[in-house]
């Protein structure tokens, strides 16, 4: 089934001068972006993005962290897109992330991870709308 999902270049992407190359790896693997802005979040809106970790340790730092510099949210499509992103990614720990993975050769620890991707179709769903509006999503213009 060809299926949505959402990925963000986080802000140490963008610092490090990486989109180009994981953009690259993205398309490699077979998604379509279909959606593509640059934003900067505040802490209000990287902290409802994140609400789902409102009660862990680490959720003050992430919004710090995703509200700190620009970011590059995507809306990719294919099929099986929400599963297969997430191994192209790798694990959240790019420690213990498999060899290969754009985490394992990028990112520098488990909270500078280099790039989101939504983990379910309802999460997906959410997390696209939260970013894109139905006129941005390129097939509905
Ligand atoms: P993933 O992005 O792999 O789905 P989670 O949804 O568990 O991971 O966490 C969201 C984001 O929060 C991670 O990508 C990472 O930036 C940060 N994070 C997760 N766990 C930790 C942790 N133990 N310490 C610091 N930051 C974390
Ligand atoms: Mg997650």
């Amino acid at each position: 089934m060809i299926q949505r999902t959402l990925a963000i270049l986080k802000p140490d992407c963008v610092r490090k001068n990486l989109i180009g190359k994981v953009i690259k790896r993205i398309e490699a693997e077979g998604f379509k972006i279909i959606a593509l802005k640059m934003v900067k979040l505040n802490s209000k809106t990287a902290g409802e993005f994140y609400t789902v970790h409102k009660q862990r340790p680490f959720y003050y730092d992430l919004v710090s962290f995703m509200s700190s510099g620009n970011c590059v949210p995507m809306v990719l499509e294919k099929e099986n897109a929400i599963e297969d992103f997430r191994k192209v990614i790798g694990a959240t720990d790019p420690a213990k992330a498999d060899e290969g993975t754009i985490r394992k050769m990028y990112a520098d620890g488990k909270e500078q991870n280099i790039v989101h991707g939504s983990d379910a179709p309802e999460t997906a769903a959410y997390e696209i709308s939260f970013f894109f509006s139905t006129r941005e999503l390129v097939e509905n213009l």
